[in-house]
């Protein structure tokens, strides 16, 4: 008997797709900033030095980095030593190979110019780089000669060297993420229903979810009281922001709005839903794994962003008995 092909799964509408499909890029990096913004998760990792060498473990696990990483030691850690190749040496590194000195200020520029040292700025990823040095210096206004200064990977597309430390998922895990991601989708109460609406036809849906139900079975995922204590769904098991934690609409995953920080347009029609860290992104932590996300409200996200859920959480109970002492109840 032949072995029976996999079954292919209908299309996702447009939209639906792309914001699942995102969740494995980073965001929110400019032109000026060492940086790269919407490039894969697995992209090459920029690590400070100072955390290299603290880190025997990071140093340890930096052979998995599926396009490798580059240390950036700051100008005055460099410059400091009477032998700085021996001093990177003992941990691993070598300038130019993977390892660069990265120059954010003036001063810096000024004190130990790079192009008096005969130094080229590097442009490649991969060893070697290609120079010594890269630069990311801010305009000033104070003196005729401060316009700013991006030396390496400033031209290429996507500009900037590579992604934050934090930022970084293998290719499986980025998979496995968006797996999972969809199958949140389709946990929401009415989400055939709006699926239907935005271009899928009722089979096509149904059939969709079910094969994605399948698929994050086979991949080990969709463990539901793991999800629950993630606060990614409900008792019921449908779909919720993890912060307020009200059932999510399907209708909310769709829409045209770029999430640029600083660019939101307020839209009073639809609850905008975005990608949810449950543990707040940090450094020394990798925190793009498949039960550290879900789907919750834009606004929510906003609110909870950086200081993590429960001590946002404890923040409003503080003004409330606090409101509530002063006698001004919330009712
Ligand atoms: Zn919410």
């Amino acid at each position: 008997m032949n072995a029976k092909k996999k079954e292919k799964a209908p299309a996702l509408p447009a939209l639906l797709n792309r914001k699942i499909s995102k969740t494995g890029q980073t965001r929110g990096a400019d032109d000026d900033v060492i940086y790269q913004n919407r490039v894969n998760r697995c992209n090459t990792v920029l690590i400070p030095f100072h955390q290299w060498k603290k880190d025997s473990e990071l140093r340890k696990i930096s052979s998995n980095f599926e396009n490798g990483f580059i240390v950036l030691i700051q100008p005055q850690d460099y410059f400091s030593q009477s032998d700085p190749t021996q001093m990177l040496s003992q941990y691993a590194l070598e300038l130019g190979e993977n390892c660069l000195v990265f120059y954010e200020t003036r001063h810096d520029w000024n004190t130990h110019n790079p192009q008096s040292l005969g130094w080229e700025c590097a442009n490649n990823r991969n060893a070697p780089l290609g120079g010594n040095y890269v630069a990311r210096v801010p305009a000033t206004t104070a003196s005729h000669d401060s316009g700013k200064i991006n030396h390496g990977y400033a031209s290429q597309s996507p500009k900037g060297a590579g992604i934050r430390l934090y930022e970084y998922a293998s290719s499986d895990t980025i998979n496995n993420c968006r797996s999972q991601l969809e199958a949140i989708y389709w946990l929401c109460f009415d989400s055939v229903e709006v699926a239907i609406k935005y271009g899928m036809t009722k089979e096509g849906a149904e059939k969709r979810r079910e094969l994605c139900f399948k698929k994050c079975e086979e991949l080990g995922l969709l463990d539901y009281e793991r999800l629950f204590q993630q606060r990614i769904i409900n008792k019921k098991h449908r779909t919720i922001c993890p912060f307020c934690l009200k059932e999510l609409s399907g209708n909310g995953f769709y829409n045209r709005l770029e999430q640029a920080e600083g660019r939101e347009v307020p839209d009073l029609t639809v609850t905008q839903i975005n990608l949810f860290h449950i543990d707040e992104l940090k450094y020394g932590e990798f925190n793009h794994r498949p039960y550290n996300l879900g789907w919750g409200h834009h606004h929510c996200n906003v609110v909870v962003k950086d200081s993590g859920i429960y001590p946002t959480l404890h923040w409003i109970k503080e003004i409330l008995d606090r409101n509530s002492e002063n006698g001004y109840e919330v009712k």
